[in-house]
């Protein structure tokens, strides 16, 4: 109650979606185990919460890429005894990074070249721990992990670093670059490239139990990707990693996170009332302006001016003239519809009575449905419910 008064807008998050969507990546990657993608505070929706729920719905695993979201994410579920002490596993960090700490923390680390596996055998002795490693080969992401050609230096670091019991290599891993497209043929071509290191790996001796290399897109699309463990994020917030291909509902996702906040202003004002910076929209009839207290501030993008949609007491607006910091400008036309201040405007939400969703947003500004979620900024308040 604190939280609506004091703040006017808020994400509100459904828990029970996200637990009801890891359910559905489940059952679409039945032999595998599943690891809930929780980086960028849980794609914008909270860690803590996020996590929790995961788990609840049967996530074995949790992953991140940033050290500092590994040990966040661990202090957190310890002091929620009921969580359990999942897996979890780090995949970016910089050289010098204090490795230690997440040893301690019993966290898993990836690691792309040679200098990764000494870092961590180095820490591993000073902790007299072993480390927990997972092996990343670039299959043709083109971003991290070794390159096929220089993965035998990789495998050649990991065998030295177990044989003198710093490390277990209990994961090889990598990441398809084209999963969203369903028939773009660099999928299986990246399957191939992964099976090959595997089985160049197992000449050499190492055969780890974990086999891992689709996101969301490989667990919902390509069953051949999805070998022992599946590292889903997009669809474990109810939203499609394909949209065009096919949206929430089709794969029988909810999108978890509604943006909404409440007027601050609703006036009237007559025809050719210019709006907002830069004059560049003009009421074309005497009407009611409504004030919604989000902008590129909150993570509303500006490229949102003119075209971001929203819902108001059911109806279908957009924003009209530039996103400003803090707010953006409603033309709510000649009736106001009712509209009164203190109203909610719903710029995204689970698209049920037609309301606009994350996609809207995406589609309306050029970008993809993360970006709307995962930029939302750190003044909204996120409501789990
Ligand atoms: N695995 C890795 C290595 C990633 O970087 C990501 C996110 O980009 C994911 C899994 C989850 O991807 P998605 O949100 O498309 O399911």
């Amino acid at each position: 109650a604190e939280t609506a008064a004091t703040h006017p807008a808020r994400a509100v998050v459904d828990l029970d979606a996200i637990a009801a969507n890891v359910g559905v990546l489940r059952a679409a990657a039945p032999g595998a185990a599943t690891m809930v993608v929780v980086k960028a505070d849980a794609y914008g929706h909270g860690l803590l919460p996020v996590a929790r729920a995961a788990l609840a719905g049967g996530a074995a695993w949790l992953g991140v890429a940033q050290l500092t979201e590994a040990l966040e994410l661990r202090a957190g579920l310890d002091r929620t005894p009921s969580a359990g002490r999942p897996p979890i596993l780090s995949w970016i960090f910089p050289p010098g990074a204090p490795l230690g700490r997440a040893l301690e923390a019993g966290i898993d680390l990836s690691a792309s070249a040679p200098w990764a596996v000494h870092e961590i055998a180095a820490a591993a002795r000073t902790a007299g721990r072993t480390a927990r490693v997972h092996l990343e080969v670039d299959t043709g992401m083109g971003r991290g992990g070794a390159r096929p050609e220089a993965f035998a230096e990789l495998v050649a670091a990991a065998l030295a670093a177990r044989a003198e019991g710093t490390v277990d290599v209990v994961g090889i891993w990598s990441h398809l670059a084209c999963a969203d497209e369903p028939s773009n043929p660099a999928t299986a071509r990246q399957v191939e490239v992964f099976t090959a290191a595997l089985a160049q790996a197992e000449r050499a001796g190492l055969r780890p139990q974990l086999r891992h290399l689709a996101a969301s897109a490989g667990t919902l699309f390509h069953p051949a990707t999805h070998f022992d463990l599946v590292r889903p994020g997009i669809a474990v917030y109810g939203l499609s990693p394909a949209p065009e291909v096919a949206g929430s509902a089709a794969l029988g996702l909810r999108p978890a996170m509604t943006l909404e906040a409440r007027l601050t202003v609703v006036k009237a004002a007559p025809a050719g009332t210019p709006l907002s910076y830069g004059h560049t929209a003009v009421t074309t009839a005497d009407t009611h302006l409504g004030v919604v207290p989000l902008g590129y501030g909150d993570g509303i993008p500006r490229a949102a001016s003119g075209v971001g949609p929203l819902a108001v007491a059911g109806r279908r607006y957009h924003v009209a003239g530039r996103v400003c910091m803090d707010q953006v400008v409603v033309d709510l036309g000649p009736e106001s519809a009712g509209v009164a201040v203190g109203d909610t405007a719903v710029l995204f939400g689970d698209g049920g009575d037609g309301g606009p969703t994350a996609d809207d947003w995406a589609r309306a500004v050029g970008t993809i449905n993360y970006e709307i979620v995962t930029r939302l900024g750190c003044r909204v308040p996120r409501m789990h419910v």
